[in-house]
């Protein structure tokens, strides 16, 4: 990873390239930011800085053999933590060389996944996953070896907010007294739950969420057209990853989606809604946000239409059936759905259960429509 994939935020990365031209490059830094935003690329882009062969003064040569290998995560010299499966002492090994491959992949497909990804990449939906003893006893490991090729030796501690307290306390001395060119680079997206003792021992890299304007001219950048990309902007809050996700579902797809099941509504049809939150619930966690974001952002932009102002970017299909959709709900059952849609993801957000929380949200809207 370079600095150069990672749309925008230039005063961050010019802080990073300083702290290695000043000679300042602090042994713990914690990088932390929403999921969805740019933490783990900013992490691994200033890795690949801090070792590149080659590089320039603004960023690493994305060639040499160190770039290479940082970029596979195949260096020698860096050392993955991220959460696993827990196992007894004599299984570590095991799970270890089961999951690094996996957790290479993962990174190589989605660097802006969180947890959820992982956790399906993983194939570990219904298991615990955490930062264990026997993890942080590898990191003790991993210090007190040699660097292989003499250069920088990194620990790069992926979601540290899920050591427990056990494993993390093992590894706070190791963080206070590094031995020389061991650096922690920790990466977070959940600063208020990591334990004051890891806080207070790291320099935190703070990585904000990138400009709908920033999204939006890199997914042009990519090829995506400009309705889309402008809609998938708006939907993200400022998470490439989530505009990412968005952008690849074809938005047609997702609007006729979005028109069968109010239909369905519409027309009572029970068992199409039954079957439908099934389908719901089997999405997995990012896709039945994204479900309901999308169907938040339509539902404003009809609320938008019903009042008369002036709609942004959308396709034809879509601003069609936006007009449509607005007139003949009118502003007030728009406003009602608009709200159950978006306690629905607040319920989702909390871990309610998909299948009754979209079942609910279903009955609601029916009621709506037909009241
Ligand atoms: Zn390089």
């Amino acid at each position: 990873m370079q600095f150069s994939e990672i749309p925008g935020l230039e005063e961050l990365k010019g802080q990073l390239v300083s702290t290695h031209q000043r000679g300042k490059v602090a042994h713990a830094q914690l990088f932390s930011g929403r999921p969805g935003t740019a933490v783990l690329p900013m992490a691994l882009a200033y890795i690949s800085y801090l070792m590149c062969e080659n590089r320039t003064a603004e960023d690493s040569c994305g060639t040499c053999a160190n770039c290479t290998r940082i970029k596979k995560l195949v260096h020698p010299d860096i050392h993955l933590h991220f959460p696993k499966v827990s196992a007894a002492e004599n299984k570590y090994e095991k799970v270890l060389a089961e999951a690094i491959p996996r957790f290479r992949e993962f990174v190589a497909e989605s660097p802006f996944g969180d947890m959820e990804v992982w956790t399906r990449k993983y194939g570990q939906e219904n298991k615990n996953l955490l930062i264990s003893r026997q993890d942080s006893r590898q990191m003790l490991k991993n210090v007190s070896m040699r660097s292989v090729e003499g250069g920088y030796k990194i620990l790069l501690i992926w979601v540290p907010e899920m050591m427990n307290s056990s494993s993390a306390n093992a590894i706070l001395k190791i963080l206070e007294e590094p031995p020389e060119k061991t650096l922690y680079l920790l990466v977070s997206y959940n600063y208020d739950s990591l334990l004051a003792t890891i806080t207070s021992r790291t320099q935190l890299v703070n990585v904000p969420p990138n400009s709908s304007g920033e999204i939006q001219n890199y997914l042009e950048g990519m090829g995506v057209d400009a309705a889309k990309a402008t809609q998938a902007a708006e939907l993200s809050e400022g998470k490439l990853g989530l505009a990412l996700h968005v952008s690849a579902i074809g938005e047609s797809h997702e609007c006729e989606d979005f028109q069968k099941w109010m239909l369905e509504c519409w027309n009572r049809n029970l068992t199409n809604l039954v079957r439908r939150s099934e389908d719901f619930s089997k999405s997995g966690k990012a896709a039945q946000k994204t479900t309901l974001n999308f169907a938040i952002s339509l539902i404003r932009n009809a609320v938008v239409h019903a009042s008369g102002q002036q709609l942004s970017t959308q396709n034809e299909a879509e601003s069609s059936f936006i007009g449509k959709f607005a007139d003949k709900l009118g502003i007030e059952k728009l406003e009602k759905v608009y709200a159950l849609n978006n306690e629905a993801l607040i319920h989702l957000e909390r871990n309610s259960n998909p299948r009754i929380t979209h079942l609910n949200l279903s009955l609601d809207v029916t009621r709506t429509l037909n009241s």
